[in-house]
């Protein structure tokens, strides 16, 4: 049977956390009796470095559920994706199959039982994908959809209005730990991993309590994150940018000299206004060719994975080396 770790960053969720491990023991407790997961199935609290007494009230969970709930507190506020990068790492050895959901009971937690449902059919990721946002307010529905957009733009491949609510297999959240890279977007990051993927639907409801942990501030800086950490398609802009702008300056320069022929023109507006096209352009096109330069530099030290083996097929005795990959085949069974 399978262990499930559901995984829960926390920054001052104080009001929510009770109401939270309540709601997912329920879950747990349904499964289990279902028969879908093994009996010490568990939800890992993260605490990040939160204010409020959101640490103390994990602890009383615990003392109070020993087996169903566990928690990590992190020394100090990281950020959400951190909290739930440290919580997955923490919870892969653990179990067999996680699950991360935010702590504000925002995401649908009945939808977690057809997660596992595609968990046992094949899948090693499942998104949770939101059907509407109703509940959102007009400017994050908007903002929100503009940042998808701009995502797939920049040829970023995400899964659209899906946010960090996703089943992960032990085997995923491995190959996911062997991202190294500091600048994290899960969203982004998940999708590079590969394996049978699927999504389960669901409407996000109003925070159950408590107020949003991510100001404007911090979702911008997400969205910045996003596209920088994934991309290097601005600078390749910057490079077009160039190319046009010389190429307008040659345009400027047959129009300039016929001008200068009719004599329509104040003396030395000709050479001056042709230097400035012409200069401006050979700049950005310098400093574009220098940025594919310092984009394939950030790309090379990620040292991300470039391929992930999900199984290997081969007659006679597999060498050595590849026992990891054996285990791997059969690492769901
Ligand atoms: N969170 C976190 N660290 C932070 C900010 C947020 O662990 O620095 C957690 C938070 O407790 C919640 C989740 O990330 O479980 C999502 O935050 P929130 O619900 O406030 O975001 P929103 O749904 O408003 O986008
Ligand atoms: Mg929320």
């Amino acid at each position: 049977m399978d262990r499930l770790a559901i995984v829960v960053p926390c920054y001052n969720e104080e009001e929510v956390l009770c109401l939270a491990s309540q709601a997912l023991r329920g879950v747990l407790d349904d499964l289990v009796g279902k028969g879908k997961i093994a009996a010490d199935s568990f939800i890992l609290f993260v605490n990040d470095g939160s204010r409020d007494r959101t640490w103390e009230l994990i602890e009383a969970e615990h003392a109070a559920h020993p087996v169903q709930v566990a928690g990590v507190k992190l020394a100090g506020n990281v950020g959400h994706q951190f909290a739930l990068t440290a919580g997955l790492n923490t919870a892969k050895d653990m179990c067999d199959v996680t699950i991360s959901i935010d702590a504000d009971l925002q995401d649908d937690v009945a939808v977690i039982e057809e997660m596992v449902d595609k968990f046992h059919e094949g899948s090693d990721i499942v998104y949770g994908v939101r059907r509407e946002r109703k509940t959102d307010t007009f400017f994050k529905r908007t903002t929100a959809q503009a940042f998808y957009r701009l995502m797939s733009l920049m040829g970023v491949k995400t899964v659209y209005n899906h946010a960090d609510f996703r089943l992960m297999s032990q085997r995923a959240v491995e190959e996911f730990s062997k991202y190294k890279e500091t600048n994290l977007f899960l969203r982004g990051m998940v999708p590079l991993i590969g394996y049978q993927t699927d999504c389960v639907y669901y409407d996000r409801k109003e925070r159950a309590a408590g107020e949003s942990k991510y100001p404007l501030k911090k979702m911008l800086a997400l969205a910045f994150n996003g596209i920088s950490s994934f991309s290097i398609k601005p600078i390749s802009l910057i490079l077009g940018l160039g190319l046009f702008i010389i190429f307008v300056s040659f345009v400027a320069l047959v129009y300039a000299l016929i001008s200068y022929f009719t004599g329509r023109v104040v003396a030395g507006w000709t050479s001056l206004i042709l230097s400035i096209w012409f200069l401006g352009g050979l700049q950005l096109l310098a400093i574009g060719m220098v940025g594919q330069y310092i984009g394939k530099i950030y790309i090379e030290v990620k040292h991300r994975p470039r391929y992930n083996i999900e199984k290997v097929i081969a007659g006679g005795v597999l060498p050595e080396k590849s026992a990891g990959v054996g285990k791997a085949q059969d690492g769901k069974a």
